[in-house]
């Protein structure tokens, strides 16, 4: 996947805001397949992505607080609660949470979940790096809704499965509660968009780049910032 053209093509197109979603398995026992995350924290395990527009640019030094954007996190957190209080009553949703992202495709070994755990990993997938760190390089707001997807490897005891999906770290018996939790995100990012539509942004994700802008390294526009030094020809 082309992670760079994918925020780049966004900002081109005006969006300020974006809500990702994924599908990662739970290492946390608090979590369980079929519920929903709100993940507040990142810990970037992949090694093949690349994960910068600024590469040898000399800028892009970001703070990463909040890792997420908390406005959006905030209007996703109340359209998930309206939701949860109405015809969804009883499904459980997070508010935080810590997502290891590992390279992929391959699922983890059962040593490699250990020590994510010890990390203070709650969730792991294969998304949401380097896209979270891009859009913030842009200054686009970011904020991923996670539907658990499955019990990661060793958490739990899981006999292989030939054929099912991730060969049985899906429990057949919760294979609808994660379904019903997938079919959850776009009614909530929508209604959370909704509630934020046309409000000035006022937090940190939407001048990122100020310092820079400020003593006069980048004008305005982003697709100087991201074009290559001059001379290069690109
Ligand atoms: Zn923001």
């Amino acid at each position: 996947m082309n992670y760079r053209a994918n925020i780049y093509a966004a900002k081109s197109l005006g969006v300020t805001r974006i809500v990702a979603w994924t599908g990662p398995g739970a290492i946390s026992r608090k979590v369980r397949p079929g519920d929903l995350v709100l993940p507040d924290d990142l810990l970037d395990f992949t090694r093949n992505r690349p994960s910068t527009f600024y590469e040898g640019k000399g800028i892009g030094f970001i703070r990463q607080f909040p890792v997420f954007c908390e406005t959006l996190r905030e209007a996703l957190r109340s359209a998930a609660k309206r939701r949860e209080a109405g015809r969804e009553a009883g499904k459980r949703i997070h508010f935080g949470g810590t997502y290891a992202c590992t390279e992929g495709p391959r699922l983890e070994t059962p040593a490699e979940i250990r020590f994510l755990a010890r990390a203070g990993a709650d969730l792991v997938g294969m998304t949401l790096c380097p896209e979270a760190f891009l859009a913030r390089e842009l200054e686009i707001c970011y904020a991923p809704v996670a539907y658990v997807t499955n019990v990661a490897e060793g958490m739990r005891k899981m006999p292989y499965r030939r054929g099912a999906l991730f060969e049985g770290m899906l429990p057949p018996g919760e294979a609808a509660a994660v379904e019903a939790a997938k079919n959850a995100i776009p009614a909530i990012a929508i209604a959370a968009a909704r509630a934020i539509a046309g409000e000035e942004r006022d937090c940190p994700c939407a001048v990122s780049m100020e310092r820079y802008r400020k003593r006069g390294v980048i004008g305005p526009d982003f697709r100087g910032w991201v074009a290559g030094p001059k001379g290069a020809g690109r």
